[in-house]
């Protein structure tokens, strides 16, 4: 049997009707599940798509390079940020803080630039209710076996933190009918090209 592979609970719509600014788009999803990949690929094959770069105070994996994947940033500066009012949203995750830096989503949405945040699922709920015409997009795995395989496959965590991040895979799932859309991620690059179709979506 085919997966259902796009599952939509609301119709994209990319600009504001009144503004005619775009909308904020954001891929949210457990560990594991392809955010990093499917968002690479939006990178490479969709660059006039402005993709987020957070700041984490979790050290870089190899080849991770700073600016790139993330800004990767101390405790203390982290906290100025979130105290200086820096972050669109911010969360803990797995034992480590992540967050948005405000003024490029401002500046790239003024300008006209489609723009998309890949952020775990407190963030996106702090951006749900900031910015409640952002559209959500939740990237689900095939399945919770094929979920574990991912993770584990990738190699970057030790168990402490694999169990870690597993457990919070269950609370993700569990809050998928709070997104706009779901796209499994049985295929990087169909994925990553119905994450465009969405975030590119206008108003008719
Ligand atoms: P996330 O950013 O969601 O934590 P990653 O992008 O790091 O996940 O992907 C986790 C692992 O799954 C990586 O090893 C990646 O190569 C693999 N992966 C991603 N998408 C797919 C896919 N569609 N099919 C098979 N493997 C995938
Ligand atoms: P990782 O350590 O695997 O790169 O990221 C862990 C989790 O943090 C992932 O779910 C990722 O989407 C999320 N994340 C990355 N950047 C941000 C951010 O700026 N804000 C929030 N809330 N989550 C983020």
């Amino acid at each position: 049997m085919a997966l259902l592979t796009l599952r939509l609970r609301r119709l994209p719509t990319a600009r504001d009707r009144f503004t005619g600014v775009p909308r904020l788009s954001v891929l949210s999803g457990p560990s594991g599940v392809g955010k990093g990949t499917v968002v690479g690929k939006v990178r490479s094959l969709y660059p006039h798509i402005w993709v987020s770069v957070s700041c984490t105070t979790r050290a870089p994996r190899p080849g991770e390079r700073e600016g790139v994947e993330y800004r990767f940033v101390s405790s203390d500066r982290f906290r100025a940020m979130v105290a200086g009012g820096e972050l669109l949203e911010h969360a803990e995750y797995a034992g480590n803080r992540y967050g948005t830096p405000r003024a490029p989503v401002e500046e790239h949405l003024s300008a006209g630039d489609p723009a998309l945040l890949e952020i775990e699922l407190q963030g996106a709920r702090q951006v749900r209710r900031a910015m409640p015409e952002a559209f959500l997009v939740f990237l689900a795995p095939p399945s919770w076996a094929e979920l574990e395989r991912r993770l584990t496959g990738r190699g970057t965590e030790d168990p402490v933190q694999l169990a870690s991040r597993l457990a919070q895979a269950k609370v993700e799932l569990a809050a998928e009918h709070e997104f706009d859309a779901v796209i499994v991620n049985d295929d990087v690059e169909r994925a990553a090209a119905e994450l465009v179709r969405l975030i590119e979506a206008e108003c008719r």
